[in-house]
């Protein structure tokens, strides 16, 4: 019997990731994971494609999305794994988001032109195509006409909180988040939630509200946590009873922190979201 591999966080050019869903899966069989999921912000529209891949390539496709939401007014992010991507709910609530995507593209590309940085409205929905349109793509955009020296310095100088091209969001609420989910059939589970930079306090309250909602998993293992991270989330997730999920958050084969088939498994402590798939 095969190992068997999981990554279940992955991005393609359906939203910020730089691979399509069938060069993504490609990679995935070249490096060994054979339970992939695909999670494109606010989007399910690379799951057929990915899905036709994963056939050839004999990879169990897991369906995802990774939803922006906010809960007290701080943004989350919520993976909604095996999902039904037909579902009406779910449609319409990438629609909304789709919708509060493009409203804040257009901001995000009138606080550049302020900044005598014009023309990012016509580059970002270009190179969006039919995708979502992420502060990545405007990173993109700085960088390849030289306002910045790295992506990492376009979110420093322009993009990140506080920065001059910042626009404030507000995104769906969690609830509705994890209802459509929980519509479409899936399973709610928080992505990296290292990287909020709550207190332990609020990260109680959060993941109290996350299970009463009916929020039901937690990322344990991400590509980049260290050992005493994954202990206190595995604390967390004890607490409130959530399973454990592992996922690279795979964008881009440029970044070589961040490759897929490199994760640590999941420790046996902890009760596994893939037994919540059917
Ligand atoms: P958005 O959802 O449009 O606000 O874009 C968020 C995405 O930007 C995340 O999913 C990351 O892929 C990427 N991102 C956020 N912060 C940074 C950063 N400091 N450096 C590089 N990429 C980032
Ligand atoms: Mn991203
Ligand atoms: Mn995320
Ligand atoms: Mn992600």
């Amino acid at each position: 019997m095969t190992e068997i591999k999981y990554d279940l966080h992955s991005h393609s050019h359906y939203s910020d990731g730089e691979l399509s869903p069938t060069q993504l899966v490609l990679r995935a069989k070249e490096h060994g994971v054979n339970t992939l999921a695909l999670t494109d912000h606010d989007t399910v529209a690379g799951l057929a494609e990915a899905q036709l891949a994963a056939t050839e390539q004999d990879i169990n496709l897991i369906t995802g999305i990774e939803l922006s939401c906010e809960w007290s007014k701080k943004p989350f992010h919520i993976l909604g794994l095996n999902i039904d991507p037909n579902n009406a709910e779910l449609l319409a609530g990438t629609q909304r988001l789709q919708v509060i995507r493009l409203e804040r593209a257009k901001k995000i590309a009138a606080k550049l032109e302020k900044n005598k940085i014009p023309g990012a409205w016509e580059a970002v929905q270009a190179s969006a195509g039919t995708g979502m349109i992420t502060r990545p793509h405007f990173a993109n955009f700085l960088l390849e006409n030289n306002h910045v020296s790295s992506i990492q310095n376009a979110f420093d100088r322009y993009l990140g909180q506080g920065k001059p091209a910042f626009v404030s969001t507000q995104w769906v609420e969690l609830e509705n988040a994890i209802q459509w989910i929980q519509a479409a059939g899936g399973v709610a589970v928080v992505a990296h939630p290292m990287r909020y930079r709550l207190t332990a306090s609020w990260m109680r309250r959060f993941l109290a509200a996350f299970k009463e909602y009916g929020g039901e998993g937690i990322e344990v293992i991400t590509a980049r946590s260290n050992p005493d991270e994954v202990r206190r989330v595995i604390q967390f997730a004890k607490q409130f009873e959530l399973y454990g999920s592992m996922g690279s958050d795979f964008h881009t084969p440029k970044n070589q922190w961040v490759e897929l088939g490199r994760l640590a498994p999941l420790p046996e402590n902890i009760r596994p979201v893939w037994e919540l798939f059917d």
